[in-house]
């Protein structure tokens, strides 16, 4: 018997249920979605989660397409899924807790008795940290991004061969590999041992169909690439960036892209314009270095100083 929360399944079973992670203001129980879908045969164990950021619903799209297409009878191992990771969040559709407006991938690896995301991550973490692998569902919140997967354990980390090959199997054809900040799920993941990745589908508001199909392709290249499935995954070189380079606006106006998402940058170019609001040219923002235009913000208008685009660089395929 394999048990998550309130879900548990003997081989060939699966089942859903809830995580408990303690109370909302009006005392009832704070249940997160969860599955656990346990192989006939015995093998390696999945760990998933979703909308660790409220408003990135691409993971949920995934897990809600993954889910009912798995049956348990043809699995190898087993896969654990929390389907809602940042509850508070995304009953409002924010990115942060609204509870203590923290961001939930800087919490990892938790602590039961902290504050209500420091919580949530204890307990998922905790489900995490008996995985063989972990996927962490994410997305460029509703900036414009391309799809991509982040390797975030930096290149010195003992797990990082290991979470590229992961990378490279969930194949999105684009991979961040950069040491990311303190907390987030795939650091705290491979310092347990464990190979991680935090796939970003895209960027929207609400869900982005080509962007959820490719973290469905991701899943299923994740669960043949590692056995959980019969078949074979080819392996296709992925485009790696190892930085960005983030462009603010030196101005107030609008913001006209002269890049689309994915398409190459050379130093010099330029990548955007900022103009008022009777189309005269404010500025003209060149890049500083090679890369490949990565991400966009969706609204025109900037203050200045406000965030406007990223460009990643440092190139090279694997
Ligand atoms: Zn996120």
């Amino acid at each position: 018997m394999i048990t998550l929360g309130t879900a548990s399944a003997a081989p060939g079973e699966m089942d859903v249920g809830r995580l408990e992670v303690g109370e909302s203001r009006d005392g009832g129980s704070v249940g997160l979605p969860v599955a656990v879908i346990n192989g006939a045969s015995s093998g390696k164990t999945l760990y998933m989660q979703a909308a660790s950021d409220g408003d990135e619903l691409n993971g949920v799209g995934v897990i809600q397409r993954v889910v009912p297409q798995l049956d348990p009878a043809e699995i190898s191992g087993t896969i654990l899924v929390v389907g809602i990771v940042n509850y508070h969040a995304f009953q409002v559709a924010q990115h942060r807790n609204p509870i203590d407006d923290t961001k939930m991938n800087r919490a990892y690896p938790g602590d039961e008795r902290g504050t209500s995301s420091e919580r949530i991550a204890a307990a998922t973490f905790a489900a995490a940290r008996d995985a063989d692998l972990i996927v962490d569902l994410h997305q460029g919140s509703t900036s414009r991004m391309i799809d991509e997967v982040r390797v975030r354990c930096g290149r010195h980390h003992r797990m990082h061969a290991k979470c590229l090959r992961l990378a490279k199997t969930f194949g999105c054809g684009y991979v961040l590999d950069q040491k990311g900040p303190d907390g987030q799920l795939a650091r705290a993941g491979p310092d347990a041992g464990i190979p991680t990745i935090d796939p970003e589908l895209g960027g929207c508001v609400g869900w982005d169909e080509e962007s959820i199909e490719k973290g469905v392709r991701g899943v299923y290249n994740v669960l043949r690439g590692y056995d959980f499935l019969d078949g074979d995954v080819e392996l296709e070189a992925q485009t790696r960036a190892r930085g960005f380079d983030q462009y603010g606006s030196p101005v107030g106006g609008l913001v006209r892209f002269k890049r689309d998402l994915g398409e190459r940058v050379s130093a010099g170019d330029v990548v955007f314009e900022v103009t008022d609001v009777f189309g005269k040219l404010k500025a003209r923002v060149t890049a500083d270095h090679d890369g490949i235009f990565w991400r966009a913000r969706r609204l025109p208008q900037v203050a200045s100083g406000e965030y406007v685009c990223s460009v990643g660089i440092d190139l090279d395929t694997y």
